[in-house]
């Protein structure tokens, strides 16, 4: 009698407590990687060089098990976006302490698993999107002009890979549709025409992403988002259903106060690990579960200041909501990644959902806006970007170039 999900999820979440790598920095980055892998490695798998980056990085990857179906699985092509990156450390953790048992036996002997820990590591390095040469190369998958989307080609190549997973963060600002609940992983089976038409390959690949979904939902209750499927010829989600690979786009998104996003990581671990489990039984459920996921919305902020009368350069603006949200920003001084505010919407911002909310509508907010912004927010001046102030105690925030100078719950006594 095969275990049902919860069952399975429960076990996996134990072995996720037990065996999760501990002080993994949120900029992770090669130096860090790499002899986390080497300290890792038994029997588990196997490591080979695939190549170099543009700053002759070496990029590895991993082979695990030994069974028919070949799985692609790669983290960070975007150096910025370290969750899955972190997710898989443990995921290597659990499985080589848990070899023994049913479900990873299961995987590792029918499924062989060719996985790219950071794919980037030139932009990882910087805490950047792009590569050292400035390149999405998540828009290469067919010009293949970046050494590292050739790595990942050539891989998917050599082992024919039938399925893939594609391993992502998204901004700390989106909803999983219009619940007012922030989008803690967003999944997609990405189209693979204009007409977004609903091939057997794709089909297979939400099948996938149900799966995917299912699990995430019990670390996340209504907290999975479906991402825009727009077609993007040059991605290389849209362009592996092209060539014959059923891949799943899992976008680690962020859910309120879990700024390092421990508890997203471990959603990832515990989903990735419980649907390749039910591919290698290939009991992977039908697509309907990927249908009902509501649609990414852009209404999340870290802060909803509502009802706050608000200035521009001194000028009434009467009374407004102002919503800011989080942007993470990698401070070179110390190696950690800190965090910057970005206004995301003045005027109403009734639909949003935010980590903290404050409605008191004394508040006094001024924005110092260069006459050059162009943007249509007062936001981006070289000196600051505004000043809020709650008069009954004269207490003030600063936000400079993003940064509060004290978090607002300080002043206004939040108990968080
Ligand atoms: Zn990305």
């Amino acid at each position: 009698m095969p275990m049902d999900t919860t069952q399975i999820f429960n076990t996996i979440e134990q072995w996720y407590a037990e065996h999760r790598i501990e002080n993994v920095p949120y900029w992770i980055t090669q130096k860090y990687l790499y002899p986390k892998l080497d300290e890792l490695q038994t029997d588990l798998f196997t490591q080979e060089v695939a190549g170099e980056s543009t700053e002759k990085r070496p990029i590895r990857y991993l082979k695990l098990g030994n069974g028919n179906i070949p799985v692609l699985m790669w983290s960070q092509m975007h150096g910025d976006e370290p969750t899955a990156t972190r997710a898989l450390l443990d995921i290597f953790s659990i499985m080589q302490n848990q070899k023994k048992t049913e479900i990873i036996q299961s995987i590792i002997n029918t499924i062989t698993l060719y996985v790219i820990p950071m794919l980037n590591p030139d932009g990882a390095e910087r805490f950047t999107r792009r590569t050292a040469l400035s390149i999405d190369m998540n828009r290469d998958a067919l010009a293949l002009r970046t050494p590292e989307a050739r790595i990942l080609k050539s891989v998917r190549d050599t082992y024919n890979t039938q399925w893939a997973y594609s391993l992502h963060d998204q901004e700390p600002r989106y909803t999983a549709g219009g619940i007012g609940k922030a989008a803690g992983i967003s999944l997609l089976a990405a189209a693979s025409d204009w007409d977004q038409s609903i091939t057997e390959v794709r089909r297979d690949a939400m099948r996938l992403a149900s799966c995917v979904g299912d699990y995430v939902q019990m670390t996340l209750p209504d907290q999975v988002g479906k991402y825009d499927d727009a077609y993007e010829p040059r991605a290389f989600g849209d362009a592996l259903h092209t060539w014959g690979t059923r891949g799943v786009l899992i976008e680690s998104g962020y859910i309120p106060r879990d700024r390092y996003k421990e508890i997203i990581r471990k959603a990832n671990a515990i989903a990735i690990i419980g649907s390749l489990y039910h591919l290698a039984r290939q009991e992977l459920p039908t697509d309907a579960s990927y249908h009902t996921i509501p649609l990414n919305r852009r209404y999340f902020a870290e802060y909803i200041f509502k009802n706050a009368a608000i200035s521009i350069n001194g000028e009434n603006a009467g009374v407004q909501d102002a919503a800011f949200h989080l942007v993470h920003h990698p401070d070179k001084s110390t190696t950690t990644v800190r965090f910057k505010l970005a206004l995301t919407e003045l005027g109403d911002c009734s639909p949003f959902a935010a980590s903290y909310i404050f409605d008191k509508s004394k508040i006094r907010i001024n924005f110092i806006v260069d006459a050059s912004s162009t943007s249509g927010l007062p936001e981006t001046d070289e000196n600051g970007h505004c000043e809020i102030v709650e008069p009954a105690s004269g207490k003030q925030i600063t936000i400079t170039d993003g940064i509060p100078t004290v978090e607002p719950q300080d002043i206004f006594n939040l108990q968080i």
